[in-house]
């Protein structure tokens, strides 16, 4: 297993729309692998494959965080087949927009579907963090960030945070 680099705003890969895997392989399953490890180590509780620049449909995921026991949940081709209209409001963080948080208002549950690790097909019920988490990777897949959500200036802010700080390390 490898650490990957995560790539920040406003690298334009960020924006890129990810293409459908084919299959769930020994060469996806290291990606996965590689992207389970790069999120523990950030530390973070979601990853998206074109945060590490693979433009790919593939997001992994461990909501205990890294101090809790490992839990870790691989999403390939990932789809909402349904979303609630009650949304819930949350504040929301990026690995790809690093110290940056402010709140943005989804649904409150979505019905998934998706291949696991080993390339099952599985449908399930998402609601709190796990539904916010899931849409929030889910919007990388398709080029979106969380502050596309937020005002022109609140976004420009953040980009601009994030500058400041890959400027000073
Ligand atoms: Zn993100």
């Amino acid at each position: 297993m490898a650490l990957r680099e995560i790539l920040v705003v406003p690298h334009p890969v960020l924006k890129q729309v990810s293409t459908p895997v084919e299959a769930v392989d020994d060469e996806l399953r290291a990606l996965m692998d590689d992207m389970l490890e790069t999120m523990y180590a950030a530390p973070g509780i979601g990853l998206a494959a074109v945060q590490v620049g693979v433009p790919k449909r593939v997001i992994v995921m461990d909501l205990a965080g890294p101090d809790g026991p490992r839990e870790p949940r691989y999403f390939v081709n990932p789809e909402i087949l349904w979303a609630s209209e009650e949304t819930l409001p949350y504040e929301e963080g990026c690995l790809s927009v690093p110290e940056y948080f402010d709140e943005v208002e989804r649904p409150a549950r979505v019905k998934l579907r998706y291949m696991n690790y080993q390339g099952e097909t599985v449908e399930e019920d998402a609601e709190g963090i796990y539904a916010v988490c899931v849409q929030h990777e889910m919007d990388h897949l398709e080029g979106v960030l969380f502050i596309d959500y937020l005002s022109r200036l609140k976004r420009e802010q953040a980009v601009k945070k994030v500058r400041k700080q890959a400027k000073a390390a």
